[in-house]
């Protein structure tokens, strides 16, 4: 997600640029909405970043205030209909919302103001249905969103456009990451950003100011940024999803004060100092194995190298149920350098295993490229249960390791042998103050989940 408010300046390019920098983050559908003239703008569609707005578009996109999002569906359609911004006409004018996360109360939430939660495109539409009555009823966006997100459980980072200003709210337990940025010098400041990670601010040329705290709200107009507590911080600790930090995150991102990449390395130190055995090469899996391939390969003295070329042209929407597809998705976005490969002994560092099916294709293709022993090393903890806060994965029975011993999964993999970083050791590398969600990881749910678990299928 991305807001801007930069008085003076049509902003819309900008937010193109931020989005592009975001487009890991959800590749299923790209949108924006802007402000000019007494009127919110929505341009959205199913695509990248790059598919959706032409050259031309932006162009019309005029306005200094704009907001925009990349989608990545974990509740509600995946059609162009449930793409963001979402727009309400509510009071005398109007709102666009766009939200990361996931909610766990949407069926309490749509009951309590007697509609059907499947009526609704998602969540995020929820939400706006939610702030469109309380709006309609005298209150301000401001007010509406106190005492609508008050209700809400789950997590949701959101960003909101309104007539002349963009509110960036995070809820209390911070599960999704959320910065503010200064454009122009604070002798000559130009405008406010906010954005989910902090390369969305370097290629605008923005500063990163902080990130936005637990409950906090802030709102920018073309006066300046005000910020305020909205919403009771969970406790001192907040519960940012460690998976950012191994996983979904760029690496040139920071958070929580750490580079991405740093704490990828050091998870890839500790582990080899965890499950060391001989090897010639240590790999990692493109893209976030690599920087713990790297690490890997310092401490344990083994030589690091590449062994996989990735087609950086592939996005999720490949990515099938089917296992003959999913072996089919990985050579299409997989493909080993065989030279360095052939009769060599392997370290390969991935970052996860969810079902295994992946993991077990690739194992099986650097065999067909000549391996000779296939060792795996894993950079986060045996995922055992499923995410309700943001993160699109398999119910329980579909997870691997929550089904299976370590050997079990070594055998059904295919790797001569498997280890899994220590949740002791991730904390390490990442140097936890305080608290993460690691939910997946131990089955402890900071925030509430849904009574009723969703049969519906991941595309993981
Ligand atoms: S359950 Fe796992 S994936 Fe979901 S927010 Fe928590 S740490 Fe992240």
């Amino acid at each position: 997600m991305v807001g801007i408010v930069a008085p003076g300046r049509n902003v819309a390019h900008s937010c193109y640029d931020a989005l592009y920098a975001l487009q890991h983050r959800g590749q299923e559908s790209a949108g924006m909405a802007t402000f000019q003239n007494q009127q919110i703008t929505v341009v959205k569609d199913n695509g990248l970043v790059s598919h959706v707005f032409a050259e031309s578009t932006l162009r019309a996109l005029a306005g200094s205030l704009v907001i925009g999002h990349t989608r990545y569906s974990t509740s509600g359609s995946a059609n162009w209909t449930a793409a963001q911004p979402v727009y309400r006409s509510a009071g005398t004018s109007g709102f666009a919302l766009a939200h990361n996360g996931n909610l766990t109360n949407t069926t309490a939430l749509a009951e309590s103001v007697g509609v059907l939660f499947t009526s609704m495109l998602s969540d995020s539409d929820l939400v706006a249905e939610l702030l469109a009555r309380e709006v309609d009823t005298g209150a301000t966006l401001s007010e509406a969103l106190a005492l609508v997100l008050a209700r809400v459980e789950g997590a949701f980072s959101m960003v909101i456009l309104e007539a002349d200003q963009v509110h960036a709210v995070r809820d209390p337990y911070g599960f999704r990451p959320l910065c503010l940025g200064r454009l122009g010098t604070l002798d000559a400041p130009e405008g406010w950003m906010v954005a989910s990670e902090s390369p969305a601010l370097d290629v605008v040329g923005a500063t990163f100011v902080r990130e936005i705290a637990p409950g906090e709200m802030v709102s920018i107009t073309k006066e300046g940024m005000t910020s305020r507590q909205l919403l009771e911080p969970a406790g001192e600790k907040q519960r940012l999803c460690i998976f950012e930090f191994v996983y979904f995150a760029r690496p040139d991102a920071y958070l929580m004060g750490h580079q991405v990449h740093t704490t990828r390395r050091r998870m890839g130190e500790l582990l080899a100092l965890q499950s060391s055995v001989e090897a010639d090469l240590v790999m990692g899996v493109p893209d976030s194995g690599v920087p713990a391939a790297e690490g890997y390969a310092k401490a344990s003295g083994i030589p690091f190298g590449y062994g996989l070329v990735k087609n950086r042209y592939i996005g999720r929407t490949f990515i099938s149920p089917d296992q003959s597809e999913r072996t089919a998705s990985v050579r299409r976005k997989l493909n080993p350098l065989r030279e360095n490969i052939e009769g060599q002994r392997l370290i390969v560092v991935d970052d996860s295993i969810v079902r295994g099916t992946t993991t077990k294709a690739l194992v099986g293709m650097l065999r067909d490229a000549g391996a000779r022993e296939v060792h795996l090393r894993i950079s986060s903890p045996p995922f055992m249960w499923p995410c309700y806060y943001g993160i699109d994965t398999p119910n329980r029975d579909e997870l691997l390791a929550a089904n299976h011993s370590i050997s079990e999964m070594n055998e059904f993999i295919g790797s001569d042998s498997l280890e899994f970083i220590t949740l002791a050791n991730l904390r390490d590398a990442i140097q936890l103050s305080g608290e993460c969600c690691d939910a997946c990881l131990t089955g402890t749910y900071p925030a509430p989940i849904p009574v009723v678990i969703s049969a519906a299928g991941s595309r993981w």
